[in-house]
């Protein structure tokens, strides 16, 4: 995009450019990077003088930052001209999306391209297997994330319905319908009905959790409790169960906060 600072006009009320010269942005020059353990994605913020803060969580590779900073120029820009028109104020926030949506479970990863345009509309589509493009309003971030959210109930039903299908099979054991939701505190249930469901959030969880999770499910059909009898049928279908289950305590930590992870 052409979204490089130069040319704005200087800050009016002594608020200080944050861009200066050609090579925008560089870091330590136009913007302070603070790593921070709470931070669930890369924050912008424009600080009460205009100046850029940008808040990665722990480990986040600094190098993929000119990048995400580029890309939100207009934002950045648009935040600090209001800051200067009311001579400082409250600090301007911004979550950056993580710039690419990590399903661990079917082995995808998938870069987020954001391309605004004068839009007033959003548009998601996905370029091969590596690629989605949000088109038109990005700076919606609600509008972005329901289109995000979408995508990914959609992923569950292209891949986790016919792995369940497939584990019942090769098990043995059968199931009536299987539905994709998008709960927020559990990641599977299994009715009286035998209507077993899904969170799409799983998709982004190591396979063996996913696994244990349908095996743990598929053993409902025939014991809707948590008896004796129905975890010696979850062993003697994932021996290591105990310590899948444990493990399972863990799972919030791989869904980003966009999907409803920790940190929302
Ligand atoms: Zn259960």
């Amino acid at each position: 995009m052409s979204g490089d600072l130069n040319g704005t006009e200087p800050a009016r009320g002594g608020v200080p450019p944050i861009v200066e010269g050609k090579g925008f942005p560089q870091p330590g020059g136009g913007y302070s990077v603070r790593e921070s353990t709470r931070a669930k994605r890369v924050i912008l913020r424009v600080l009460p003088h205009g100046r850029l803060e940008v808040v990665v969580p722990n480990g986040f590779d600094r190098d993929k930052l000119p990048a995400i900073v580029l890309e939100h120029a207009q934002w950045i820009e648009k935040a600090v001209g209001r800051m200067a028109s009311r001579g400082g104020g409250s600090t301007a926030a911004f979550s950056v999306f993580p710039p690419e949506v990590h399903l661990r479970a079917v082995g995808l990863c998938l870069g987020v391209r954001l391309i605004p345009t004068g839009d007033r509309t959003l548009r998601l589509s996905q370029r091969g297997e590596d690629q989605l493009e949000l088109t038109g309003k990005c700076t919606d971030t609600g509008a972005c994330i329901l289109l995000l959210r979408r995508w990914l109930r959609h992923q569950g039903r292209l891949h986790l319905i016919p792995w369940l299908e497939n584990t019942a099979g090769r098990l043995g054991m059968s199931f009536r319908t299987a539905q994709i939701r998008s709960q927020k505190t559990r990641w599977g249930s299994c009715s009286s009905r035998g209507t077993i469901s899904l969170n799409d959030c799983l998709l982004f969880l190591p396979r063996e959790l996913v696994c244990y999770i349908m095996v743990h499910e598929l053993c409902h059909t025939r014991y809707l409790n948590h008896s004796q009898s129905f975890w010696r049928l979850v062993a003697s279908h994932a021996p290591d169960f105990q310590v899948l289950d444990a493990r399972m305590k863990e799972g919030r930590r791989f869904v980003p906060s966009w999907a409803g992870g920790e940190g929302k």
